[in-house]
């Protein structure tokens, strides 16, 4: 087993190119990064590249976050079409890089008579998108999101990637504890609880490595509202997620969500190396 850690996005205190960035991560300790399309696929091949080199080179296991502007649910087929187009641009750049995960906003429900025509609307862009690319490393991972509007409660992650194949759930602690108000993701019995559903539904491999993120979060009615740092009070709590990790054995790739990236990356390693001293069970 293996616990990854590393940022969402540049290192806050990182100045320089960005392929550059892994074996600054690495002179840290940090093992993992989450390259942010989140405004639109802009990095050019040639630069994908590089980058996916000097990440293998420094051993940091790269994944992607497509764009925020998409929505697989939409009704619009302009909307629809253009946000296939983003998962399919998401899914080249992260092959350029080596990344496995893809991580994709699904969508959202607003506009559908049910949550499971939403389901399916967005079941059909991910395999129109997976069926216009030739992947060999690049998967699409649905996150688990914060929002009561968004398509993406865990079972549903499961869902898709129980259709469309290539795929594996992102888990946002996170999202999952702000989604359930305050309810979920308190004990180690919710963490157990996410991880025996995923692996028992779509096998060993989509928990091996388990895909994530993790911040502290506010939240309100309806769930998100923001992220916030692991010094911050509220939940949830991470030592409960890295125990039970170690407790089962699991390996996980955790991306830091925090406003200070890799610098709660580096608190979240901690923990669970005093959780490691002191045995998990102490
Ligand atoms: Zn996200």
């Amino acid at each position: 087993m293996r616990l990854r850690f590393g940022p969402a996005g540049v290192p806050i205190d990182y100045k320089g190119p960005i392929e550059g960035i892994p074996a600054h991560l690495r002179s840290l300790g940090l093992d993992a990064m989450e390259y942010e399309a989140v405004h639109g696929v802009r990095i050019s091949e040639a630069k994908a590249r590089k980058l996916g080199e000097e990440a293998s080179a420094n051993d940091v296991v790269m994944s992607l976050h497509a764009p925020y502007y998409v929505n697989l649910a939409s009704k619009d087929k302009g909307v629809f079409e253009r946000s296939v187009q983003r998962v399919v641009e998401s899914l080249l750049a992260a092959e350029w890089m080596g990344a496995e995960a893809v991580v994709v906003h699904s969508g959202y429900y607003k506009g559908h008579e049910s949550r499971e025509s939403a389901l399916k609307r967005v079941i059909e862009g991910y395999r129109e998108a997976l069926s216009r690319v030739e992947l060999r490393t690049a998967k699409v991972s649905p996150e688990v999101m914060g929002k009561g509007s968004q398509v993406g409660t865990l079972e549903e992650a499961v869902e898709i990637c129980r259709q469309v194949g290539r795929c594996k759930p992102c888990i946002d602690w996170a999202h999952l504890y702000a989604r359930s108000e305050g309810k979920f993701v308190v004990r180690q019995e919710d963490v157990i609880k996410v991880l025996e559903y995923v692996e028992r539904e779509l096998g060993r491999e989509a928990v091996n490595p388990l895909h994530s993120h993790f911040s502290k979060i506010k939240y309100g009615r309806g769930g998100e509202r923001e992220h916030l740092t692991l010094s911050e009070p509220g939940g949830p709590e991470w030592a409960i997620v890295c125990k039970t990790y170690l407790e089962l054995g699991y390996s996980a790739v955790t991306i830091s969500e925090s406003p200070v990236l890799e610098r709660d990356a580096l608190v979240m390693k901690g923990v669970c190396e005093e959780i490691k001293i002191k045995g998990p069970k102490g």
